[in-house]
């Protein structure tokens, strides 16, 4: 097992431990029928989350605001809360993760079209702001809200289930 990384390693550090744990366990991991398993909910899962937002009109709101108005919510320096099991989940499930970012004054992980990542932090899968929450009656809401629960929930469930894994596989 690579050696491990804090949260308060640096981003590049994180991303290097991604890969080597990948190069490593990446296909036994996917081999656990349970964590595949769990990746495959936790996509169905973005993609609810994804087409509600679209629905309830989050998803144009933020298009016009990147594109229009230059943006400001994925801000440099957000990509620190991501721990290493979160990234290496977004790997496993068949993610890039980028050396460089796009913007340097954004977060790491956001590309042209948005952000990069499937495997978001809760932060980042909650946060809805102020022209969102100003425009959008919180009833409307409701529903995305609920769906992101269920994204969340899969996460913490998976991030658990390939710690205990890797855990297991290092020390035997
Ligand atoms: S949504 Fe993606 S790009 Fe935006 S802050 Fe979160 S990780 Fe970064």
């Amino acid at each position: 097992m690579p050696k491990a990384v804090s949260l308060s390693s640096p981003i590049a550090e994180k991303i290097a431990w991604v890969r080597d744990a990948h190069d490593q366990y990446g296909k036994r991991l996917l081999s656990e029928p349970v964590i595949y398993g769990a990746l495959s909910e936790l996509k169905a899962a973005v993609r609810a989350s994804r087409e509600e937002m679209n629905r309830t009109g989050v998803g144009e709101i933020c298009r016009i605001c990147e594109v229009e108005e230059g943006g400001s919510c994925c801000g440099a320096g957000l990509e620190n809360r991501y721990d290493g099991w979160l990234l290496l989940i977004n790997r496993l499930l068949g993610i890039t993760l980028p050396t460089v970012p796009w913007r340097p004054d954004a977060c790491f992980f956001l590309g042209r079209t948005g952000c990069l990542l499937w495997a978001r932090h809760v932060i980042c899968i909650n946060y809805l702001c102020k022209k969102i929450t100003h425009t959008i009656p919180s009833a409307r809401l409701k529903t995305l809200r609920q769906q992101e629960g269920v994204e969340i929930e899969i996460l913490f469930a998976l991030k658990e289930r390939i710690k205990t894994c890797l855990k297991k596989w290092t020390t035997d």
